[in-house]
């Protein structure tokens, strides 16, 4: 997916906006990614046509390019497709939480149950396994074996009892151990069957659980979407778990999942042992696929700061040399409020990393600069040459501002570099060429 939506930035090298005709390239691109990561189709549609509306009607960012802004675009719709927030898992406002396991045979519903439980007792939650998957002894035998392992009881009663008369006894020893969180493993089939539906149905009607999570391996691609909307219509879940997201997943099922089914996935597994069972994350989820946290922030933070019209005024200022000590005051603090711009250039590709010791001294150094201007005068403050020419002048704002005459005179000659240097910013910026200072 991320190489194909690679190609889909490309397109838009050289544009100067997003528009109506030059997004029809990219958005055939990302249409194609979606496809091949084995998103369902109505799903692509929707969300193609939503980043198409957004695109078009976003205005110009002054120093974002329109394919950073594509990708900030093609991330927020991303989130919002697989629920936007973190969805917690619910728990019973009074009494036992009951959380009913759903899915196909071998998407790891049995090793869910043991990862959950673990889960759980991080949380300060006890819990008891209930084994009610009575087609295989060795189902029942590995949930023994998995309950072992993370130290929590596991009900069973053998095959030869109906899967809703165990979870009604589970539920039963579960109260007078006083655990929590009852967790029930049930059946799979390969495929979607009646009969198995019908048991579920039995199960849940004996339960009364709070959470029916529906186990999806993250592998399913596009299957994943008729098998959220049966189970969903058939049974009824509130959310559902992504199994196996460290294997060779193309991530298809993660979008589809929410879309067709307006219910939430919950937790993700990573992994075979029973600590990879996390929270999902929607906004994480798309960063992984988009694949490009950096301009993700980068794009962010320069929204934040770089309003257009303030951009445009403070570049024509520097294009005619006329950047002043009120401009670089300015800058200087919405410098300061970006956290300092080493930071945001540490951020852009191929420009390296920038320390934090580095970010600090940076910062001190703005601090002592903002009080030698804040004693100027209105006049040289828009003259800057009037101090490069009269020491005096320097000698009385090195007085009033507690500095040495030294570091005036270097603040004064760091303007006149800072014009050559925000120049080259600019360009930058723009997507020229141009050598980066270091502030
Ligand atoms: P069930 O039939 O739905 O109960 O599936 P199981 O819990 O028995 O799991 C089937 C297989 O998938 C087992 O070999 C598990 O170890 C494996 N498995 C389960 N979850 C994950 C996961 O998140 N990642 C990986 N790599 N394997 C998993
Ligand atoms: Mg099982």
């Amino acid at each position: 997916l991320t190489s194909g939506l690679e190609s889909a930035w490309n397109k838009l090298k050289g544009e100067e906006v997003l528009t109506k005709d030059n997004i029809v390239e990219p958005m055939r691109e990302i249409r194609r990614a979606l496809l091949e990561a084995d998103v369902s189709l109505p799903v692509v549609r929707r969300f193609v046509q939503a980043v198409s509306e957004q695109a078009v009607g976003v205005g110009l960012i002054r120093g974002v390019k329109p394919d950073q802004q594509l990708v900030k675009i093609v991330h927020s719709e991303l989130v919002k497709l697989m629920g936007g927030e973190v969805s917690e898992l619910n728990f019973a406002k009074s009494g036992r939480t009951v959380i009913l396991l759903a899915g196909l045979q071998g998407v790891g519903k049995t090793t869910v149950c043991a990862k959950l439980s673990y889960y759980l007792k991080k949380q300060g939650k006890s819990s008891m396994l209930v084994a009610a998957d009575v087609y295989r002894p060795a189902a029942i035998d590995q949930l023994v074996i998995l309950g072992e392992q993370v130290g929590v009881p596991v009900y069973t009663a053998g095959t030869e009892v109906k899967p809703s008369e165990i979870a009604r006894r589970g539920l039963e020893e579960a109260k007078k151990k006083k655990m929590d969180v009852v967790i029930v493993d049930t059946a799979g089939r390969l495929q979607i069957d009646k009969s198995m539906m019908e048991e579920l149905k039995e199960v849940k009607r004996a339960l009364n659980p709070t959470e029916v999570l529906l186990v999806v391996d993250a592998m399913t691609g596009q299957e994943a979407a008729a098998l959220v909307t049966t189970f969903n219509l058939e049974i009824g879940i509130t959310g559902a778990i992504l199994t196996k997201l460290d294997g060779d997943s193309r991530g298809g099922a993660a979008l589809s999942v929410r879309e067709v089914s307006g219910k939430p996935i919950k937790l993700v597994g990573r992994g075979e042992r029973m600590e990879d069972l996390e929270p999902f994350y929607p906004d994480r989820m798309a960063g992984r696929i988009l694949g490009m946290g950096d301009v993700l922030s980068f794009v962010e933070k320069a929204q934040e700061v770089m309003k257009q019209e303030d951009a445009e005024e403070l570049q024509k200022k520097i294009m005619s040399a006329k950047f002043d000590f009120n401009d670089f005051l300015k800058q200087t603090r919405s410098v300061a409020r970006m956290g300092s711009m080493t930071r945001v250039m540490g951020m852009i590709p191929g420009m390296g990393k920038v320390t934090p010791a580095q970010i600090r001294d940076a910062e001190k150094s703005l601090k002592i600069m903002e009080s030698m201007i804040e004693v100027m005068t209105p006049e040289e403050r828009e003259k800057p040459e009037l101090l490069a020419e009269s020491p005096v002048l320097r000698k009385r704002i090195a007085k009033d501002s507690g500095k040495t005459e030294q570091q005036v005179s270097q603040l004064v000659a760091q303007l006149f570099q800072m014009r050559i240097r925000m120049k080259n910013l600019m360009g930058i910026m723009e997507g020229q060429e141009g050598s980066i200072p270091a502030l």
